[in-house]
C-alpha cells in the first residue's frame, strides 16, 4: 500500500526532477552557472519563460545521431563482447557472475564486462583525440543541451517499456511488485530484474553504461573545452577529472560486487533507475566539470593538495569499508579485519515461507565506527569535487547536497528494512554501533 507521503514524493520527483536538470544546465548555458540569475530575471520581469526557452538549443539530427551511436556502441560492448579482462588482470572479478537471490528465489547470471567496455571506449576516445581526429573532443560539451533531449527520450522510453513489460511479459512474474498505484509503480518499478533474452539486464546496463562510462568522457570533454577556450586546463579541472575518474574506475573494477548492493538487490526497475541513469546521473554528477568550463578556477598549491588528500582519504574509507563487509560476508566471518578476527553479531531472519536463515552483522573495522561509514567516505569524496570549484557559486555544491539527501535517506530506508528483517538482532546491533554516519555525532 502506498502512503500519501510516498505518493506525494513520487509525484514531486516525476514533475520536478526533469525541470531541475533543465534549470541547472540552462543556468550554465545562459547565466554562466548562476542559479539565481534566471530566477531574478523572471521575478523582475526582465525576461519571460518564453525568452529563456527560445534561447535553449533544440534537439538536432547531429545530437540524435551521436546519442544513438553512443548507446548502440555500449549495447554492442555489453552484449556481444564477453569479458577478457579477468583473464589477465590479477584480482579482477569479471566474466559470468551470479547475483543475489531474488525474493522469488531466482539467482540471475550476469556477464560482468564493464571494465572492458570502459577501457575500449576510452582507448578509442584518446585514439580519436590524438590520431584519427574523426570528431572534436569537445563534442559532448558542444552538444550538451541537444543531447539532454535525447537522454530524456531514452530515459522515458525505457521506463515506459519496463512498466509495460512488467504487466504483459515480465522476465520473472513472481518477482514483480504491483501496488495498484500507477505513478508509484511507474517511478519505483514493477519488475525486479527486467531482461531481454538471457543476458541483456536492464539494471546492470542502464546503471553502468551508458551513464557511468559516459561520466569520465563528459569530464574529458569539459577539459578539452577549457583547453580550447583558455589555452590551458586548470588544476581544479584536473582534480575533478582524476577524483571522479578513480570513482568511476572503482565502480567498474568492482562491478561484480555491485551485484550485491541495494540498487541491485532491493530496488525494482522503474523511472527512478531508468530515467535517473540516463539523465540525472550524467547531467548532475558532472556539474563540477561543466561549471569549471565557465569558471576556470586555478587553485593555490596548498588548496589543491588539501582537496586531493580529502578526496583520496574519502575514497579510501569508501572502498575499505565496502571491502570489509564484502570480505566478511564472502568468508562467513573467517577473515581478518585490520589484522584481527572480526567481531560480529549473530542474527537470524525468516523468509516468507517460514524458513529460518542465519546471518552476521560486522561490528569491527570501519563497521564498528558507524553503521554506514562507506557513505561517509562517499560524502567526503563528494565534498572534495565541490571544493575544487571554489566558493563563487552554489551550483557545483548541488552534488554534495544531493548525495547527503540520497545517502541519509538510504540509511533510513535500509535500516527500516533491516529492522523488519532481523528484529531484535538488529536492535542489538544498533546498540553495539550506535551511530549511522559520524561516530559520536549522528
Ligand atoms: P551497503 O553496501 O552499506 O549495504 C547495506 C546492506 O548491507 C544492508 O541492507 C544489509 O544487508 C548489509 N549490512 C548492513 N550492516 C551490515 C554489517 N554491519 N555487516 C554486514 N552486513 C551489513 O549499502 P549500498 O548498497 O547502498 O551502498 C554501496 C556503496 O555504493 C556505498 O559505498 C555507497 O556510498 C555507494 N553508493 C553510491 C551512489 C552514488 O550515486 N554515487 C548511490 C548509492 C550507493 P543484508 O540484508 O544482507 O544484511
Amino acid at each position: 500500500e502506498v502512503d500519501w507521503f510516498s505518493l506525494a514524493s513520487v509525484l514531486f520527483l516525476l514533475t520536478f526532477a526533469p525541470l531541475i536538470v533543465y534549470y541547472f544546465i540552462m543556468s550554465c548555458d545562459q547565466y554562466q552557472c548562476s542559479l539565481t540569475g534566471p530566477l531574478m530575471d523572471l521575478l523582475t520581469g526582465n525576461k519571460h519563460l518564453s525568452d529563456i526557452w527560445n534561447k535553449t538549443p533544440a534537439l538536432t539530427y547531429r545530437a540524435a545521431g551521436i546519442y544513438t551511436l553512443w548507446v548502440a556502441f555500449q549495447v554492442v560492448l555489453y552484449v556481444f563482447i564477453p569479458d577478457f579482462c579477468h583473464k589477465f588482470l590479477p584480482g579482477y572479478v569479471g566474466g559470468v557472475q551470479e547475483g543475489a537471490v531474488t525474493p522469488a528465489g531466482v539467482v540471475n547470471k550476469y556477464e560482468i564486462n564493464g571494465l572492458q567496455a570502459w577501457l575500449i571506449t576510452h582507448v578509442l576516445w584518446f585514439a580519436n583525440g590524438y590520431y584519427f581526429h574523426w570528431f572534436s573532443p569537445t563534442v559532448i560539451f558542444d552538444n550538451w543541451i541537444p543531447l539532454l533531449w535525447c537522454a530524456n527520450i531514452l530515459g522515458y522510453a525505457v521506463s515506459t517499456f519496463a512498466m509495460i513489460k512488467g504487466y504483459f511479459f515480465p522476465s520473472n512474474a513472481k518477482d514483480c511488485k504491483f501496488t495498484g498505484n500507477f505513478f508509484y509503480d511507474y517511478m519505483m518499478g514493477v519488475e525486479f530484474n527486467p531482461r531481454i533474452g538471457k543476458w541483456f539486464d536492464f539494471k546492470l546496463f542502464f546503471n553502468g553504461r551508458p551513464g557511468i562510462v559516459a561520466w569520465t568522457l563528459i569530464n574529458l570533454s569539459y577539459a578539452a573545452k577549457q583547453q580550447e577556450l583558455y589555452g590551458q586546463v586548470t588544476n581544479s579541472m584536473i582534480l575533478v577529472n582524476v577524483l571522479q575518474g578513480i570513482y568511476v574506475l572503482d565502480y567498474f573494477w568492482n562491478e561484480a560486487w555491485y551485484l550485491k548492493t541495494i540498487d541491485m538487490c532491493h530496488d525494482h526497475f522503474g523511472w527512478y533507475l531508468g530515467w535517473g541513469d540516463c539523465v540525472w546521473l550524467p547531467y548532475l554528477y558532472t556539474l563540477q566539470g561543466l561549471y569549471l568550463v565557465y569558471h576556470p578556477v586555478q587553485l593555490g598549491t596548498a588548496n589543491a593538495v588539501g582537496i586531493l588528500i580529502l578526496g583520496l582519504v574519502g575514497y579510501y574509507i569508501f572502498r575499505t569499508t565496502n571491502h570489509q563487509k564484502d570480505l566478511f560476508r564472502r568468508t562467513n566471518g573467517n577473515c581478518r579485519i585490520w589484522g584481527k578476527k572480526p567481531e560480529y553479531i549473530e542474527c537470524s531472519y525468516m523468509s516468507v515461507d517460514g524458513t529460518k536463515f542465519y546471518s552476521k552483522l560486522l561490528t569491527s573495522g570501519f563497521w564498528g565506527w558507524a553503521r554506514h561509514f562507506n557513505y561517509t567516505g562517499d560524502l567526503m569524496g563528494s565534498l572534495a569535487y565541490c571544493l575544487a570549484c571554489g566558493f563563487q557559486h552554489i551550483l557545483p555544491y548541488f552534488y554534495l547536497v544531493y548525495m547527503t539527501i540520497l545517502l541519509t535517506h538510504r540509511c533510513v530506508r535500509d535500516e527500516h528494512r533491516c529492522l523488519g528483517k532481523y528484529g531484535k538482532d538488529w536492535e542489538r546491533y544498533t546498540a553495539a554501533v550506535p551511530h549511522r554516519l559520524l561516530p559520536g555525532l549522528f
